[in-house]
């Protein structure tokens, strides 16, 4: 988010340095049920960010200080491969891995019946595999998937998407260029059945008019992904029914 001005990432037609409009995400793809020994899992694709998300539990929550007697916990490890960006990102967690696990679990904890495990632990695992800009929310959308998979009573799924600013245009889904040098990037995740907002952050300046230009679109980008979600949960399960009927 350099806000740099001189830089051309719109055309004078409103046409992006991918071919998208402003008001287009990128392509997405999502597969439920990849990895067979987690319990739940999900492969996704936005654009260039391919992620992996896969669940264990729940499980009696180690160590014991953790525990809540009341619920399970949501513990979420987002980490980003060292050969996902085109600088070899030093491994292991740092900072802003830290805070991205931290929101995710939050807004996972808004929808998944953590009442219905006392003491338990609900553990999320988010591998973004190649990155091009928006892995928060391609790995947030990606776990709510592989949560579902896993089986774990949800009120709904979490669909997510960013807007934000760049060469002056309000557009849908940044890609890295339009991170990098763009003024402004706005991460949405929101509880589809009732539009409430479950993660909302924002990295630079917009006016308000801007801002709320950018929240139609995330919004109205979010109710499509929530439909690629629920579409890949039902073909996972077609699968399954057909497996089941081979035994
Ligand atoms: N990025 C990178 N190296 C890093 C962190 C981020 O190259 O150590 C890139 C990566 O493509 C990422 C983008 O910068 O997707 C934007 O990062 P940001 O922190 O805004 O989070 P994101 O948009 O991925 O949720």
């Amino acid at each position: 988010m350099s806000g740099q001005t001189d830089m051309i990432l719109v055309d004078k037609k409103g046409m992006r340095i991918d071919g998208r409009k402003t008001d287009e995400h990128r392509p997405v793809h999502i597969e439920a049920g990849v990895l067979s020994n987690a319990d739940g899992s999900a492969y996704l694709e936005i654009g260039k960010n391919k992620v992996l998300a896969a669940v264990y539990g729940p499980r009696e929550c180690h160590p014991r200080h953790l525990q809540d007697p009341t619920k399970a916990i949501i513990q979420c490890k987002y980490n980003m491969e060292a050969f996902s960006v085109s600088d070899r990102k030093r491994p292991g967690p740092d900072r802003r891995s830290i805070e991205i696990s931290k929101i995710i679990a939050e807004a996972l904890e808004r929808v998944v019946l953590t009442e219905l495990y006392p003491r338990a632990s609900i553990d999320v695992y988010i591998e973004i595999l190649q990155a091009n800009a928006g892995t928060r929310c391609a790995g947030l959308t990606a776990a709510s998937v592989a949560l579902a998979d896993a089986g774990i009573p949800m009120r709904d799924i979490i669909p997510a998407v960013a807007a934000g600013k760049a060469d002056g245009h309000v557009l849908l889904d940044l890609n890295k260029e339009e991170d990098n040098y763009g003024q402004a990037d706005v991460p949405l995740a929101i509880v589809p059945s009732t539009d409430e907002i479950v993660l909302l952050q924002m990295d630079g300046n917009m006016t308000r008019k801007e801002f709320d230009k950018a929240l139609d679109m995330a919004f109205g980008a979010c109710h499509e992904i929530y439909e690629i979600q629920k579409t890949a949960l039902k073909e996972r399960y077609a699968v399954s029914k057909e497996d089941d009927g081979d035994e």
